[in-house]
């Protein structure tokens, strides 16, 4: 019986060749729509198996031009109405507008990115970045490579292949499901060797550990959590004199990539500059969280193992690519000259709980003064990306009361423009730390928009 419902969906030809079918086509492309047309009849074949009713061909050209036309247009800006500042899904750092500019001119042209203009002759592509990142951090040597992960694949491949490697167990991390330490170090033929226990690991753990076959001990700053109550972990400081002991280098992973201690930043948020001067041999980075600029992974410190790094194979194939090169340029050029509060994370993360609580009844305002659904309410934004975890800034938002809150929190984010919004405890936040003051009358007409179509639900 339902292998015969089966047999009356229609043809991916068919659906094709029909009128709609060749205007989607000639939209999105033939190619691709075929593609999510043979997708979505494979979907319904298998809904109509489970009991449902056999669609008509209209309704599979749909979804199937639904997704195609989200497909061809691309990355879509949305607004961040999370509070989350650093927010991986979301992008992570968005550029300060002389990032910007500095990728626009050199997109459309040819560029001096690895040749040197007095000589003539070939010149490293990173080598800019590579000098406002020793400066800024005051390291010997710097390298620039694609992420955060790639500079710790290359460090490990580099300096400790086939060779032991000392963590501590409370720094086995994972971040955002992809990033586990013990994988990158297995695929870097390097040799884990934990240390210590979850919430205590202190230097006689590592002293006990390291044998003659000992290449590096690694420093990972947990980003994404804290171990708290009973528990203890070992200074850089004592690290840094047991690697040096055991004449090995001290890998330190500080992970958001601040650059420097500046105002304002939760002590416990290791810079890279500081990890230098407690001892670490080599510091790594992200590109795109605390530093602001574009997905990077940086490497500091001493300029015999910079040098290895840079020669290792890895490093050529998880090299950045032109774009990023020019928007790390411009991001560090920024800090170089103090200007910090031009690179959009450090403002956010900076404006003071006034300054946001005047967007909030901005925006409360824009949405309509009027409207009872729409208050403003204390929050508490988060800095993300893995950094300062526990670490909330105080923070205003606009709580929308509605009646159907997920399905409101799903109309903004597939509305025009598309906006993100946080749920804490079933309610709908917006919160205004991360949403900026251009941003408030788009914000509020999306609102408008989702709450017309909620009005329409309700009837
Ligand atoms: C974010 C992070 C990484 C991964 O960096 P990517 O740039 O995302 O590859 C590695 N280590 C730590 C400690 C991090 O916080």
């Amino acid at each position: 019986m339902a292998s015969d419902r089966r047999r009356r969906l229609p043809s991916v030809d068919l659906i094709l060749r029909s009128e709609p079918g060749a205007r989607a086509a000639s939209s999105v492309g033939r190619a691709v729509l075929k593609r999510e047309v043979a997708r979505a009849i494979e979907e319904y074949r298998a809904e109509v198996e489970a009991g449902a009713e056999v669609p008509i061909a209209d309704e599979i050209l749909a979804r199937a031009a639904g997704r195609a036309s989200r497909i061809v247009r691309g990355l879509t800006p949305v607004i961040n109405a999370t509070g989350v500042v650093v927010h991986t899904n979301l992008g992570r750092a968005p550029l300060a507008d002389a990032a910007v500019r500095a990728v626009t001119r050199v997109a459309r042209s040819y560029s001096d990115l690895e040749v040197d203009r007095d000589s003539g002759r070939r010149g490293t592509r990173s080598g800019r970045a590579e000098a406002l990142l020793a400066t800024l951090t005051g390291a010997e040597a710097a390298l620039v490579v694609n992420n955060g992960a790639a500079a710790l694949m290359v460090a490990l491949a580099a300096l400790a292949k086939g060779k032991q490697v000392l963590v501590s167990r409370g720094e086995l991390i994972e971040i955002g499901g992809e990033f586990r330490i013990p994988d990158i170090m297995r695929a870097s033929g390097a040799r884990l060797v934990e240390v210590g226990t979850t919430n205590r690991t202190r230097i006689a753990d590592y002293r006990g550990a390291a044998t003659d076959r000992l290449g590096a001990i690694l420093k990972v700053h947990p980003s994404n959590y804290r171990v708290v109550g009973f528990t203890a972990s070992t200074t850089t400081k004592d690290l840094a004199a047991l690697a040096r002991a055991n004449d090995v280098p001290l890998i330190y992973d500080v992970g958001s990539g601040l650059l420097d201690t500046e105002r304002g930043f939760p002590g416990d948020e290791p810079s890279m500059r500081e990890a230098l001067e407690q001892g670490a041999d080599l510091v790594l980075a992200s590109g795109d969280k605390l530093l602001g600029g574009p997905q990077a992974g940086c490497v500091v410190g001493r300029a015999d193992l910079v040098a290895r790094l840079r020669t290792h194979p890895i490093a050529r194939a998880v090299r950045v690519d032109k774009l990023q090169i020019a928007a790390l340029e411009a991001t560090l050029a920024l800090h170089a000259r103090g200007e910090h509060g031009a690179v959009p994370v450090h403002h956010m993360l900076h404006a003071s709980a006034d300054v946001v609580g005047k967007r909030a009844h901005l925006l409360a305002e824009t949405i309509g003064g009027d409207l009872e659904g729409a208050h403003v309410v204390h929050s508490e934004a988060v800095v993300g990306g893995g950094s300062m975890p526990g670490a909330g800034l105080a923070s205003w938002a606009v709580e929308m009361k509605v009646a159907d809150p997920p399905a409101f929190a799903a109309r903004l984010r597939t509305g025009a423009p598309s906006v993100f919004c946080r749920m804490d405890e079933g309610r709908v936040l917006l919160d205004c730390r991360t949403v900026t003051d251009e941003q408030v009358h788009d914000l509020a007409r999306a609102v408008h928009y989702a709450l017309e179509a909620d009005d329409i639900d309700d009837d």
